[in-house]
């Protein structure tokens, strides 16, 4: 993944059957679908790969056991096969996880023992491990970071789990793999219409360079996540606003404060959503929240009540309380739901399902939709564009591709900062091994080593320091105050492979730096 190689093949291609308009899970999902169909296809992100909701998710690969409470079995179905899918297609990315619900009352356990079989059953042969009820001695061994009088009983169950980010990256990578081309800091500035009014193509822009392009194409999809309503502006400028965000935030806490390999899951919190607190990397997220917002944004802020909300509904079953000097890092992200047309229902009602709809101008809008059903939404949406006669019919190849890295089944074999890898994992050790400097980690407190940033600025597009320290590494996500201290090193470490001046260095500094103290409570 080059580049200057996506700038050369831009500027060769006449007409692109599909352009993909951005970069987070769907527009990665949807540029690979119609690449691996025979198309010719160009990805455009504004930003980075999964700068926006993408890389800011619980990290979980799941049927949804809340959608089921709400009656979603379509929805819940079709995640838990997807789910099964990915855990076959990208092992080295996909964790089976055991989650296990505390029985309070003694009513409680068999209920959601009785809904959590369901939940088994749906997913059929593409089960990760039977749901079983756990009697208190075996759920006080297991969770032995929660406090007892919430013990009587409990359920295990069984989900996905994985790095929304690395698995963007994977997927671009993917793409590029299949011979589809992906470019980064490429925003799409508006939409080409021929004399019918027919989108034809669309105006973009090369922000590492300044360089403007006008691309032609076939097709062209919007997949642009919270932002979508942007480009509705572009096809149809008084359109009303199709999507609304809504704000989930996460905290990340060390992992002593649930020891064990088990995830908890609260079934019902006190504003009746689900609250996770789940083993990530060596690390805790604890989410999330559900909470309207206005506008959306690249750096959504978190609201003070969401962040005293998890930290009292954590106090409420942890027996060591987390406090605000706990948290390692604070972050939000922005769910793309469908504008509800009823007013009144509040965002949590909204359906996480997916939608497709081609516009008479043929501009095809993929919208709303969860990381987990990324491969299905991107499907749909291929089968969309050829169902409009934008492009030739061929089926898709996705259901059982294996994406970059693949190494073979079952190869989630341990915890470690390569494991993400996959194949390329034994590239990165050989250059830490070959040179000390590229084996010495970044930090003391963070698992990753200069190799990993090495490759990052070689094999995986990073151009900035926040691309690296947030996206390529997940060091903000992690502990934002050793990814701030890290800063310095690792943007001199890029300057010397990057040919940046002393003035680039102490801008991606202070940027980084900038977006650290927002991650910091
Ligand atoms: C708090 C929270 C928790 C979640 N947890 C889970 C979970 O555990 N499991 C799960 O399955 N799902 C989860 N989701 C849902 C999932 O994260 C999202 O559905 C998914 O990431 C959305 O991806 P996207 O590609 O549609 O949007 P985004 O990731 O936001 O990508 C859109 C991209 O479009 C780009 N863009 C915008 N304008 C332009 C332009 N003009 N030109 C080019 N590019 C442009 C943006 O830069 C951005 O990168 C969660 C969501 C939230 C908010």
């Amino acid at each position: 993944m080059k580049r200057e190689n996506a700038i050369h093949r831009l500027t060769g291609t006449a007409c692109w059957d599909v352009v993909v308009i951005g970069g987070g899970a769907t527009g990665l999902g949807v540029a690979l679908d119609a690449v691996t169909r025979g198309f010719s296809t160009l990805l455009l992100e504004a930003k980075d790969f999964a700068k926006g909701t993408s890389s800011r998710s619980t990290k979980l690969v799941h049927g949804g056991v809340r959608y089921l409470a709400q009656g979603d079995v379509a929805l819940v179905r079709e995640a838990l096969r997807e789910r099964g899918r990915l855990a076959k297609n990208a092992p080295h990315l996909f964790k089976t996880q055991a989650f296990i619900i505390p029985g309070e009352k003694w009513w409680t356990a068999p209920y959601y023992t009785f809904g959590l079989w369901l939940y088994d059953r749906l997913a059929g042969k593409l089960s990760i491990g039977h749901t079983r009820h756990l009697g208190q001695d075996e759920v006080r061994s297991r969770l032995p970071g929660v406090k007892d009088e919430k013990l009587q009983a409990g359920v295990c169950y069984y989900d996905g789990q994985f790095d929304d980010a690395r698995l963007a990256v994977t997927l671009a990578q993917s793409i590029v793999d299949n011979g589809g081309t992906v470019l980064n800091y490429f925003p799409v500035t508006g939409l080409a219409k021929d004399t019918n009014g027919t989108i034809c193509g669309v105006h973009g822009e090369d922000t590492l360079s300044g360089q403007r392009f006008s691309i032609n194409a076939r097709a062209v999809i919007n997949a642009t996540g919270v932002f979508a309503n942007d480009i509705i502006a572009m096809d149809e400028p008084h359109a009303k606003p199709r999507i609304v965000p809504s704000q989930g935030i996460h905290l990340i806490l060390a992992r002593d404060f649930l020891p064990g390999d088990d995830a908890l899951m609260v079934p019902k919190t006190s504003d009746g959503r689900v609250l996770f607190v789940v083993p990530w990397h060596d690390k805790l997220v604890v989410g999330t929240t559900d909470t309207l917002v206005e506008q959306a944004e690249y750096e959504p802020k978190p609201i003070e009540k969401e962040v005293q909300f998890i930290l009292d509904t954590a106090k409420d079953y942890l027996k060591r309380a987390p406090t605000r000097a706990d948290v390692r890092s604070v972050f939000a992200g922005l769910r793309p739901l469908a504008a509800p047309k009823d007013e009144g229902k509040s965002t949590k009602e909204v359906s996480r399902s997916h939608k497709v709809e081609v516009t008479a101008s043929k501009l095809v809008h993929i919208f709303g939709g969860k990381w987990t059903t990324y491969r299905q939404m991107a499907q749909d949406t291929i089968d969309a564009a050829i169902n409009a006669d934008l492009l030739p019919a061929s089926a898709c190849q996705t259901v059982d591709l294996r994406l970059h890295g693949y190494m073979g089944e079952n190869t989630y074999l341990d915890e470690t900062a390569l494991t993400v890898y996959g194949s390329d994992a034994e590239k990165i050790r050989a250059l830490a091994d070959n040179d000390k400097a590229l084996g010495e980690r970044i930090h003391p407190d963070l698992p990753y080593l200069y190799a990993q940033v090495e490759w990052a600025i070689e094999h995986e597009l990073a151009h900035t320091l926040e691309d690296i320290l947030a996206r390529r590494l997940r060091a903000i996500f992690l502990d934002a105050r050793a990814a701030g201290e890290a800063a310095q090193a690792v943007a001199e470490f890029m300057a010397a492979r990057l040919n940046w001046d002393d003035k680039r260095v102490a801008k991606e500094v202070a940027d980084f730096n900038t977006l650290v103290k927002q991650y910091i409570l």
